[in-house]
């Protein structure tokens, strides 16, 4: 059965052979692991911060220990002595925005009696003009539950790009699962920008049209990689895919666009080859 994340699909939408190396030939390509650290240190803050109530114990005593085990936890793989001056700035980062962010919670009732983290969405759909289903996989941030008619979902975002990675369709998404798994409309969706605690969140609300367009879209790129259609689409993101070392369109893309391939630092950004 065909498995279909947010990030799967948009990965397809964004080249088909990106996708194919990734999920089909399963190859390893360099990712550099700064670019997710900050990222992923924060969610595993705010995962524990959720799961073990941190907010009514004395949190703040606590923060500096929480934020290095939460670093030590995402920086296994890391050879840490070549990163030791990134890690160090992370954690300088982390201990200056979490309590901003605390705040930020608090001051916006994100902290009610029931809020899941990491809450599982996973659902198979039978389309009934289809001859295949399709497992969905996704697991949502925050999906806080004021009561049962009262169900949002936030996703935490922590580029120091406001709006890098961010897709109003995976926060949709979301929403469509959980009413396929629950038959609750979902009230509100929103980004939270853990690094912008003076304006960390953008909110988006379902409309009646989004949910049969996403499940279209979704078959849609279900069937071009069932029929395996995964021609190269090579544009401004060559620049940041890790295979664009083995990837010939790739290669021959970056050569024609006369740009040599950059190092990949902490704030290399796709949209600065996109033009966006
Ligand atoms: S280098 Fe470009 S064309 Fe090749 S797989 Fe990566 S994104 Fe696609």
């Amino acid at each position: 059965m065909i498995r279909m994340s947010f990030s799967s699909k948009n990965l397809y939408d964004t080249c088909p052979a990106w996708f194919e190396y990734k999920y089909i030939k399963k190859e390893l390509g360099f990712e550099d692991p700064r670019h997710t650290l900050l990222g992923n240190t924060l969610d595993t803050y705010f995962d524990w911060f959720y799961k073990f109530n941190l907010h009514s114990a004395n949190w703040k005593d606590r923060l500096e220990d929480d934020v290095d085990y939460a670093l030590e936890m995402n920086t296994e793989k890391i050879p840490k002595e070549d990163y030791r001056e990134f890690i160090d700035n992370t954690r300088n980062k982390c201990l200056e925005l979490i309590p901003l962010d605390v705040a930020f919670l608090k001051a916006n009732g994100i902290l009610a009696p029931r809020v899941y983290t990491q809450y599982d969405l996973e659902y198979v759909y039978d389309h009934p003009k289809k001859s295949f289903p399709i497992r969905f996989l996704g697991r949502a941030d925050f999906v806080l539950m004021h009561n049962p008619d009262d169900v949002r979902i936030y996703d935490g975002k922590a580029s120091k790009y406001r709006h890098r990675n961010v897709h109003p369709e995976q926060l949709k998404l979301y929403a469509l699962l959980f009413y396929l798994k629950h038959h609750v409309v979902v009230s509100q969706l929103g980004f939270i920008y853990w690094s912008f605690p003076q304006r960390p969140i953008d909110y988006l609300y379902v409309e009646g049209e989004d949910f049969p367009r996403l499940l279209d879209s979704c078959f849609q790129t279900a069937e071009k990689i069932l029929d395996k259609d995964f021609k190269a689409n090579p544009a401004g993101h060559c620049y940041i895919c890790p295979y664009n070392g083995r990837c010939k369109p790739g290669q021959e893309f970056r050569h024609k666009s006369k740009k040599s391939l950059p190092v990949i630092e902490n704030d290399f950004m796709l949209e600065d080859f996109n033009g966006n």
